[in-house]
């Protein structure tokens, strides 16, 4: 990373859940490359850390909070936190989130709760701690991160897919509520994007047939994403130029269908 991409967030504060790992470090550092001072919030703390570390190295501003995006109590602490630090967050990414790969008729009720409290109450619990500020500042930019599972469907993932559904529905709804605030809200759902999640899944055959190198050859532009690639899209909805894109789903896939393929 370079200490600074441009100045297009300087003086914008962001908080990004899910900043410790793949597709929310990469967003968090491209935030902070732009200008913006960025609350790195996620479960694991050395993660946390470490990406908020890898940022000061290089110039910008940035503090790890430990938060469960399940726990509204532990989101509002680290909101506080960070605005007594930083000032309020006006932009808020919401990347934390869990995968699931099962059966359907192997779903247990408790698996179907943990990944939809993850993935869509944590998104919902993230949303509403930071848009009051949002309103008191006439501005703020929300970009949820979905996924092509959710928009083409996928087979062993009803349970995610499902959460991820409900992130892009919410997305458009919340939209349509903040647009007179001077707030916009659009979610990325990306497709097939290397990152610790994709490895773990490779690691345990869920790539199909061929793995990693069959699911490139299915994939247009013929390689797999990259993290940075989602954080440019982001950074662009983050800018004060993208205040008539809302509501939107903008799909960063590498132009992989969102029919059904098996990942
Ligand atoms: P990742 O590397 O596993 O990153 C997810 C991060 O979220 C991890 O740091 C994880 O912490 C954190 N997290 C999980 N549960 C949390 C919780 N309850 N509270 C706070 N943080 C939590 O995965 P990724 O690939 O970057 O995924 C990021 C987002 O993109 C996810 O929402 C995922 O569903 C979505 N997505 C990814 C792809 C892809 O191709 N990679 C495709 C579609 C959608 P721990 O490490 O401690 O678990």
């Amino acid at each position: 990373m370079t200490a600074a991409a441009s100045d297009s967030l300087a003086g914008k504060v962001a908080i990004v859940t899910g900043g410790g790992s793949g597709i929310g470090r990469g967003c968090a550092l491209r935030l902070a490359a732009d200008g913006a001072k960025v609350g790195v919030f996620d479960l694991d703390p050395g993660n946390a850390k470490a990406v908020a570390d890898e940022i000061v190295a290089v110039g910008g501003a940035a503090h790890p909070v430990t938060v469960d995006v399940t726990s509204r109590e532990q989101i509002d602490a680290g909101v506080a936190e960070i605005k007594a630090l930083y000032g309020p967050a006006t932009i808020l990414v919401t990347s934390a989130g869990r995968e699931g790969f099962r059966r359907f008729l192997d779903i247990t009720a408790d698996q179907w709760n943990a990944l939809v409290s993850v993935n869509l109450t944590g998104t919902f619990h993230s949303c509403q701690a930071v848009v009051p500020d949002m309103i008191e500042a006439h501005w703020g930019r929300i970009v949820t991160i979905s996924s092509s599972s959710a928009q083409g469907g996928q087979p062993f993932m009803t349970h995610y897919s499902a959460s991820k559904g409900g992130v892009i529905t919410f997305t458009k709804s919340l939209a349509l509520e903040l647009g007179e605030f001077g707030i916009t809200v659009n979610t990325i759902p990306p497709g097939f994007i290397i990152t610790p999640m994709t490895e773990r899944n490779a690691e345990k055959g869920r790539l199909g047939p061929g793995g990693l190198d069959a699911v490139i050859a299915r994939t247009p532009v013929r390689r797999g994403g990259q993290s940075e690639d989602i954080a440019a899209a982001c950074a662009f909805l983050c800018r004060d130029e993208a205040s008539y894109v809302t509501g939107q789903i903008i799909g960063v896939n590498g132009g992989r269908t969102t029919t059904s393929t098996v990942f």
